[in-house]
């Protein structure tokens, strides 16, 4: 066992999201919307890469991985690799983030590999909508996944970007959603990430908005402890009656940097320590060097994770109207 990754702020590096590519099937606005330039293939690390890469985290202390893209299921054998290094990590704590369009085959296979926790990006609950956003026609089919996933016996996020005048007048759907079923429907506020989403400070419905909107519609009760958010992104609500809970995630207007445990990995093999920072810490050519090897890639994300921002400081430094980070989200990986 390795010296575990511990910042100058004392936060120690247990949580690593891992983006296996940067391409998407959907065309979210808010997102990555219709970019082109996208990574070239030999630049995107390997699955073996991957999986050398994990060995090392584990050892530096990582508990958790989550793998996102871009969309993970639009990589070729990527059920394939969840189940290979579900196998390979039975310790890990092994999760993935989704827009559910095509994981409704794979569904079960990953269930009974021990993958039981999956993140679905809906943003709406109006098929039209969802056609607005996204650009594709895929709403019936995300909401049948869903409930695939629920059969299966996975534990479902449901994560929204919370929107005005997008999804804001859909409170009553998403609570009622939630009511009726086993899942965590949680509002993240959207983030000045990337430059060509059209972020701007009035399309932020903040977490406490929603909350206050959300308790006129249901009887809500914050959860104690981890449960409840107080150690983790997510403020999380019970709701009396209700089958589900209700999230706010509120990296713009309430930061958590304090208790951020996270490190995230780009499908090239970039490190990043902060969602709101723009440095790199390219880990592909060491890792691609038989001389250096993992030991220089080790070497490399000791001295990143040591220098880990607080990303709330690189909100406030940013100017008005400003994305934070220059790069789309599709590209890190949220
Ligand atoms: N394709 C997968 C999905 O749809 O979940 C994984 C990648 S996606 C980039 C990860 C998450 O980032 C999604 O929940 C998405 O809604 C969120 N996201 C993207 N851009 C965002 C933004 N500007 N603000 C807040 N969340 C954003």
């Amino acid at each position: 066992m390795h010296k575990p990754l511990e910042d100058q702020h004392g936060r120690k590096a247990s949580y690593m999201r891992v983006s296996v590519t940067d391409r998407c099937n959907l065309r979210c606005t808010y997102c990555a919307g219709e970019a082109k330039n996208f990574i070239p293939h030999p630049d995107i690390l390997r699955y073996e890469e991957i999986l050398d890469l994990m060995e090392l985290a584990v050892k530096m202390g990582v508990e958790k991985m989550r793998f996102t893209g871009g969309e993970p299921f639009v990589r070729k054998g990527f059920a394939d690799f969840m189940v290979n290094a579900a196998e390979r990590f039975p310790g890990v704590d092994l999760c993935v983030t989704s827009n559910a369009t095509l994981i409704g085959e794979h569904v079960e296979r990953l269930a009974q590999a021990g993958i039981k926790r999956v993140n679905i990006s809906l943003d709406t609950m109006v098929p039209k909508k969802f056609r607005e956003i996204t650009g594709r026609d895929e709403f019936h089919t995300v909401r049948a996944n869903i409930d695939r996933c629920l059969d299966a016996g996975m534990k479902v996020k449901v994560n929204a970007v919370a929107m005005r005048g997008v999804n804001d007048d859909e409170l009553p759907v998403f609570v009622e959603f939630a009511r009726s079923n086993p899942v965590d429907m949680r509002f993240i506020e959207f983030m000045p990430v990337g430059t060509e989403n059209g972020w701007d400070d009035s399309l932020v419905w903040t977490a406490n908005d929603i909350l206050a909107e959300a308790k006129e519609l249901a009887d809500l009760e914050q959860l104690a402890g981890k449960e409840g958010g107080r150690k983790g992104p997510a403020r999380m609500f019970s709701m009396v009656g209700g089958k589900g809970r209700i999230g706010l995630i509120s990296p713009y207007t309430n930061h958590f940097c304090g208790t951020c445990n996270r490190l995230r990995l780009t499908s090239d093999g970039d490190l990043r320590t902060c969602l709101f920072s723009d440095d790199v810490f390219p880990l592909r050519e060491a890792l691609r060097n038989p001389v250096l090897g993992l030991e220089e890639v080790e070497r490399i994300i000791r001295g990143a994770s040591v220098h880990k921002p607080m990303g709330h400081e690189l909100l406030k430094q940013r100017a008005q109207g400003q994305g934070v980070c220059q790069t789309r989200m599709a590209s890190i990986g949220g």
